[in-house]
């Protein structure tokens, strides 16, 4: 601890003298100017460790002698911790070199951090590039996530470097960074619920390309990666559900999956060039404006009805009805305000069609619907089958006193069984594959996909074919192997940390 304190008072002491520090600034000049080559950088910033126990490197006396006097106090600190390894690197030029390279190969260069931990971080500022970037080893990347570092420059770094004080920003910086590892928040104020709940959760939703975001400062409250995800989801799942469900038999079928799904695309080319979502936006395209076109169209269908069905019979009412609203049985749950009155009346007008009394058409009377035991009698052979792989539902309404009868179908809309070309039932049912030759590595196969009528036993082939065997590199299985490539990233940590390429860049 003594000779900690002795070599950070030398070199302040070092510091504070500035014929020395010019002297040293003009010894390393021609290294400077030898910079030009592409990685000379490598060799030319000084790392930190060499110079004593400290943690900032500043070869071009960009930083004030104070400023890196300070840094490496606390940064000392935060070592001895246990809890992280930060070094500072502020370099006037790396040449023609890319900043996030070179953060990554000083950091790998350098081995950052505790070998067991992984826990280095490193950050670059290149003034001629204008660009800051933080590189986190393997340890720290569930605690400091790129989206966070990324928040990081953008909140406390970005606006002083732009103004021209590179110490206030390195400063603030590494004043977040330890606030993040300390109470999981960078925030100066004690971390509100909403910012923990962020960056749990952006940890959880692993390391994003910090590459994504844009360099516009992200101010506006902004969703969780992961939740964010989730709904995308769900959405996705109830914009496919809406089209298939309410576009059926609609002459411009395709063009319609374009235009709901358009407001989707928006979304995603939203998160996508944020890197989060406003909620408020999410709310609206996820689900007030699925609410709304549900609703327009169950107003659609309910204008229909009065428009095109109103002199028709109750049967084709119902019938159009039922079909209108097959498939949305989940609208209700999903959308309960506006919907949970109104399919409750839906269930009440489907029930009065089909089941108020008719009366007889011979004398008048109210005729009776006979019970599934009864209606037996009445319904031919193929209406039996059909009642029995529940395609189509027979009513059968019987006077008692003139013995007149009527008989009503209600086709289920959800069933698989299709109408048979020779007897004209509902009762023709998928019966298989049949392949009569099967594919080779030399020729495709082919076969008979297979229906059979349930009640007169017809047949019907359709012919389908399946492509020729391809040999892949591995053998045997018929998976194609694919490139197996899992971008880079070595996972080995030699003698110190070592970077999982985490982290997140900004320029100013
Ligand atoms: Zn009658
Ligand atoms: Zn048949």
């Amino acid at each position: 601890m003594q000779l900690v304190v002795l070599s950070s008072g030398m070199l302040s002491v070092l510091f504070r003298v500035p014929a020395l520090f010019i002297l040293l600034n003009l010894l390393t000049a021609p290294l400077r100017l030898a910079a030009q080559s592409s990685d000379a950088y490598l060799t030319r910033i000084p790392d930190p460790k060499r110079l004593g126990e400290t943690y900032v490197s500043n070869p071009d006396g960009i930083l004030a002698a104070a400023t890196v006097a300070e840094l490496n106090t606390t940064l000392r600190a935060l070592d001895q911790s246990g809890r992280a390894h930060i070094d500072v690197v502020v370099a006037q030029s790396i040449g023609e070199a890319v900043p996030k390279t070179a953060a990554t190969a000083l950091f790998n260069r350098w081995k950052i951090g505790d070998p067991t931990k992984n826990n280095g971080l490193l950050m670059l500022l290149v003034m001629d590039q204008r660009r800051v970037e933080f590189e986190t080893g393997y340890g720290l990347e569930a605690d400091v996530p790129d989206v966070v570092c990324y928040r990081i420059q953008q909140r406390y770094m970005v606006p002083a470097l732009r103004a021209g004080q590179p110490d206030e920003a390195v400063r603030q910086g590494v004043a977040a960074l330890i606030r993040q590892l300390g109470t999981g928040s960078f925030e100066e104020e004690a971390a509100s619920g909403v910012t923990l709940g962020l960056t749990e959760d952006t940890a959880e939703a692993g390391s994003t390309d910090a590459e994504l975001y844009p360099e516009a400062p992200t101010s506006s409250p902004l969703l969780p990666v992961f939740g964010t995800l989730l709904i995308g989801l769900a959405a996705l799942v109830l914009y496919s559900t809406l089209w298939y469900r309410t576009t059926q038999g609609h002459p411009h079928r395709e063009a319609l999956a374009l235009v709901i799904l358009l407001p989707f695309g928006l979304i995603l080319l939203a998160f996508f060039s944020t890197g989060g979502l406003n909620g408020w936006l999410l709310l609206v395209v996820a689900y007030l404006l699925p609410g709304a076109y549900l609703w327009a169209y169950f107003r659609r269908v309910g204008r229909t009805l009065i428009q095109q069905y109103a002199g028709r019979s109750r049967h084709a009412q119902y019938t159009y009805l039922r079909q209108a609203h097959h498939g949305l049985g989940f609208a209700p749950y999903v959308f309960p305000l506006p919907l949970v009155w109104y399919w409750a009346r839906h269930q009440q007008q489907l029930q009065a069609l089909r089941e108020t009394p008719y009366s007889c058409p011979s004398c008048s009377r109210p005729m009776r619907r006979l019970g599934e035991d009864e209606e037996d009698a009445f319904l031919q052979a193929g209406e039996q089958v059909e009642e029995k792989l529940r395609s189509v539902d027979h009513d059968v309404w019987h006077c008692d006193a003139c013995q007149h009868t009527l008989k009503l179908n209600y086709p289920d809309p959800g069933t698989e069984a299709q109408p048979c070309p020779a007897c004209h039932y509902r009762t023709l049912l998928d019966a298989g594959r049949q392949v009569v030759t099967h594919a080779t590595y030399e020729a495709g196969g082919w076969g008979w996909d297979m229906t059979r009528c349930r009640h007169c036993g017809h047949e019907q082939k359709t012919r389908f074919t399946t492509p020729r065997l391809t040999r892949s590199s591995s053998g045997g299985s018929s998976f194609s192997s694919g490139s197996s490539s899992s971008s880079g990233g070595s996972w080995s940590s030699s003698s110190g940390g070592s970077s999982g390429g985490g982290g997140a860049g900004s320029s100013w």
